[in-house]
């Protein structure tokens, strides 16, 4: 671990709501605000299913690893990957209690049709970035497994992406520390978002902090 105090990092799993809205990702991170709706819920108890900390499942030369908690320093991230395949290869990393070397394989569960959002494909290259820091070791793919279906859909993992996420979370840290949040502004993303009463985005569209609005209007 680096110098860094690892206590001033940012949840991984905000990279989804930055790449998802900006301002939800401040919302949620920064002010603190949260909402369940259909789509959250329903993530929520698939999630729930998947993250058994400590479980370790063994099939011929692989096993299963869930809820590996993972961390950054060039991201300045820390979080818990939903499920981990390792495959038994010898340029692969040693794991404690194992014999040999493994390579690891992020599989990040969904609900639903098999369609690759940006934001949830971003999510997945910062796993893939904190488990290669956490792990030593070099990841070039992983998957979304579509529980609906129960298919897999492989994300080859770029240089770009790595860039993107890696700007994003300079970005996210930066707002963060000031603790400003960016402003509200409806786009297709809102009618999915759980937070659109909150936001309320066309009439707080250039007013950047939820509370400063309501002081206006109400105090
Ligand atoms: S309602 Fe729209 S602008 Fe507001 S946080 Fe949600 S997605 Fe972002």
């Amino acid at each position: 671990m680096g110098t860094e105090n690892a206590d001033d990092y940012l949840m991984l799993s905000g990279i989804q709501h930055d790449f998802f809205c900006k301002r939800q990702w401040a919302l949620i991170h920064i002010e603190q605000y949260w909402k369940e709706n259909e789509l959250t819920v329903s993530g929520n108890i698939l999630h729930k299913k998947v993250d058994q900390p400590f479980l370790k499942e063994r099939r011929g030369n692989k096993f299963f690893s869930r809820a590996i908690p993972v961390i950054s320093h060039k991201l300045k991230f820390v979080g818990k990957l939903d499920m981990v395949e390792f495959h038994k290869d010898k340029n692969g990393v040693e794991i404690n209690g194992e014999k040999g070397c493994w390579k690891p394989i992020i599989i990040e569960y969904k609900n639903g049709k098999p369609k690759i959002y940006d934001y949830d494909r971003m999510q997945l290259v910062a796993e893939v970035i904190a488990l290669e820091e956490t792990l030593k070791v070099d990841i070039d793919k992983a998957y979304f497994f579509y529980n609906d279906i129960k298919r897999r859909e492989e994300v080859i993992v770029t240089d770009d992406d790595r860039n993107k996420v890696l700007e994003a979370s300079k970005e996210m840290m930066k707002h963060f520390n000031l603790g400003s949040t960016f402003e509200g502004e409806s786009h297709k993303n809102c009618s999915k978002c759980s937070l659109i009463e909150y936001c309320m985005p066309r009439v707080t569209k250039k007013k950047k902090n939820i509370d400063n609005y309501l002081e206006r209007f109400l105090l």
